[in-house]
């Protein structure tokens, strides 16, 4: 067979790869499972004096070039058909090009013009001849990446789509998925766009099949024997010892029941759900104190580099001490760094090891894997957790998520997994109140967020932004954070945002960690995990927008200490009665599953879940709605496909498998 990797693609090198693998995409099969998000009409040909404000296709002989130097190059070329006449413009553009253009030529365009019959940077061909009428097509436009557009994705899938070994044949609504999957990339012009909406339900239809039927093995795999961990020389006992606290009472049946799954020679299978701040943390050491004990090693999967870090230093902190060793493992580690923690780990030197999903990649390997902990696991589908497992023959595996998961959809995304349920907070946290505010009043909160920070307290304000779009989100922080600078000039007031390197995050947040920075700014990326106890108010503007497992999350930031903690909500008036629904909710209630429950009736499930925010959703094209829907349906095709046909079922899973691998290791 040949190979599947995307360098295989003509014209596809090393830098196009790496491009390529921005967008998930790795291997031939990634590549044609890229689905369009739109098509171009280009059926018709428009006549040049019959060109309006909208995407055409229009055609002519170029009747005249023109080059000019003047304030900006450029280079004009006109055309002409029997109607009219119309003007192609390049701003950038090589002399390739420019000798492309000759009088005599035709010119095929496909665009909108910028202003009259003037097309800049149109997609366009030269012919020779008079090519004729154009060939209808609706042409797929492809979410795109920096440095690879549309239209080159187009050719290496149009070009890719001429190889179909990559595909299983299984027939399904009468199609196959290469069948499908040829459709929706070129749709039949006559049929569109029904065929085409077919195809593309017939290709949701194998994704959703295909992670079911990892949901199945998984579940086949559920009583795999391993070797058991048993508790050697009380190093447990200690930890809770120096601790400094005790744990509280559901802290402790969590971690007796985690134990005892590690105990047994059955690999552990186990979710641990428990609020933010419920200390899910101590637990997971816990069990990464037993598997040391038992001279093996414990990954543990953290979703952002900073949630990575933080892990770091508090293992450190409390496994350092008994004699272990903790290592850190994140992409962006500098290389050699990075190696030498690489071999830490393969010679076993690092007993625990906290990392960001690089500790996925098929370079680290594992002397002893025996323990993998994935934290905030809303934030990885199911394919990763089975890669994971793949590091480790049959390692024991430990979710934690403070995503209230309602009972209908954890039974359907983690029927695999046995449930713990954290369900009380440590004492001595006083209850955060929470507050609404138009944002008319956004002086008055200023000026409660001034009497905090006279107080000492520290503040976090987050941003959320119109579209929830990263960009906008980021000037949206901008301009507050230059705003509360302004205003609060003797305090220190930081910024963080997605858009920043890790190290300068970094230095922001351990500022803001060590009370230098007193006023934090941010988007929402400091929604999971980061732990300062000190911080005692959370502002968040436009908070409507937000879901309310989103909103509870943030909350979660403060509250922390002793000491009173107060959660603003701002919003943007005039506020829709489902969104004063929710945002009452917020006030009413502290209790992230009541707050789950609301939400999935005010929104839905697919609003809650559904986007990349939330990140509970592990589908590249299907959506956690419909999968909720066809649960059924998906679980008898499955079954009787793993009776009957078990080898195809694994060709489906490995279709949509990240990497085209990990699962067959586990
Ligand atoms: P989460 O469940 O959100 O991951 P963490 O494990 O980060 O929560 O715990 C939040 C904070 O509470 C940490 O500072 C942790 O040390 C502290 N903590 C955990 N358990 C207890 C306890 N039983 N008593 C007091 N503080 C605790
Ligand atoms: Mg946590």
């Amino acid at each position: 067979m040949p190979s599947n990797l995307v360098t295989s693609i003509s014209g596809v090198g090393p830098q196009a790869a790496e491009r390529l693998n921005n967008l998930g995409i790795r291997t031939v099969t990634d590549l044609l499972l890229h689905m369009p998000r739109d098509y171009q009409d280009r059926t018709r040909r428009t006549l040049l004096r019959d060109v309006v404000d909208k995407e055409c296709v229009v055609q002519g002989t170029i009747v005249e070039v023109a080059e000019h130097y003047k304030n900006q190059r450029g280079i004009h070329v006109f055309f002409e058909d029997d109607t009219g006449r119309g003007a192609l413009r390049l701003l950038n553009y090589g002399s390739y090009q420019r000798n492309s253009f000759r009088i005599g030529s035709w010119l095929y365009v496909y665009g909108k013009p910028a202003y009259g019959n003037t097309f800049i940077h149109p997609q366009y061909r030269v012919f020779h001849e008079d090519p004729g009428e154009p060939t209808p097509e609706f042409r797929a436009v492809y979410p795109a990446t920096a440095g690879i557009s549309s239209a080159r994705l187009g050719a290496w899938i149009v070009q890719s789509l001429q190889e179909t070994a990559f595909f299983p044949k299984f027939h399904h609504d009468d199609l196959t998925l290469e069948q499908a999957v040829r459709e929706v990339h070129r749709p039949t012009p006559s049929a569109y766009p029904d065929s085409m909406h077919a195809a593309f339900e017939r290709v949701v239809f194998d994704e959703m099949l295909a992670f079911t039927l990892v949901q199945r093995r998984q579940r086949q795999h559920k009583d795999r024997e391993t070797d058991p961990l048993r508790s050697v020389e009380g190093l447990e006992e200690k930890l809770l010892h120096d601790l400094g606290f005790e744990l509280t009472g559901a802290q402790k049946r969590v971690a007796d029941e985690v134990l005892s799954d590690l105990s047994k020679p059955v690999a552990m299978r186990r979710l641990i759900q428990g609020d933010v701040g419920s200390g899910k943390t101590v637990v997971a050491a816990l069990a990464a104190i037993r598997a040391a004990e038992n001279d093996t090693q414990t990954a543990i999967m953290a979703p952002t580099e900073l949630l990575a870090e933080q892990h770091y230093q508090v293992f450190s902190e409390w496994l350092s001490p008994l004699g272990i060793e903790v290592g850190l493992l994140t992409s962006r580690m500098p290389t050699r760094q990075r190696r030498s923690q690489q071999d830490a780990i393969t010679n076993g030197h690092a007993q625990v090891v906290v990392g960001t999903h690089a500790l996925f990649q098929e370079k680290t390997i594992f002397k002893r894997l025996s323990l993998s902990i994935i934290d905030e696991q809303h934030r990885f589908g199911v394919h990763q957790r089975m890669q994971m497992t793949g590091k480790g023959e049959n390692a024991h595996q430990l979710v934690l998520t403070a995503t209230p998961i309602p009972r209908t959809l954890a039974l359907t995304m983690f029927g695999d997994l046995a449930v713990s349920t954290i369900d009380e907070l440590p004492p001595g946290r006083t209850p955060i109140r929470t507050t609404i505010h138009a944002n008319e009043v956004r002086e008055d909160v200023i000026a409660a967020v001034e009497q905090q920070l006279r107080n000492g307290q520290q503040v976090y304000w987050v941003c959320v932004a119109i579209d929830e779009n990263e960009e906008t989100n980021l000037s949206a922080s901008t301009t507050t954070f230059e705003q509360l600078k302004e205003r609060f000039r003797n305090i220190g007031v930081g910024h963080v945002n997605g858009r920043m390197k890790v190290d300068e995050k970094n230095e922001v947040m351990t500022a803001f960690r060590d009370g230098e920075v007193r006023l934090l700014v941010a988007t929402t990326v400091i929604e999971v995990g980061i732990d300062v106890s000190n911080a005692t108010v959370m502002v968040i503007e436009n908070a409507e927008r937000l879901g309310l497992a989103q909103l509870h999350q943030l909350r979660g930031r403060v509250g922390r200490g002793g000491e009173q903690s107060y959660c603003l909500l701002l919003y943007q008036t005039p506020l829709t009665g489902s969104s004063r629904e929710r945002l009452e909710a917020m006030r009413r209630s502290t209790d992230g599953f009541e707050l789950a429950e609301v939400d999935l009736k005010t929104r839905g499930m697919g609003q809650m879940f559904g986007n990349r925010q939330s990140g509970v959703d592990p589908f590249r094209v299907a959506s956690l709605a419909s999968f909720v829907e066809r649960y059924e349906e998906l679980g008898s095709v499955s079954e009787s496909l793993l009776k009957e046909n078990p080898s195809l079922a694994d060709e489906i899973i490995g279709t949509w498998t990240p990497e085209g691998q990990g699962y067959a290791a586990s």
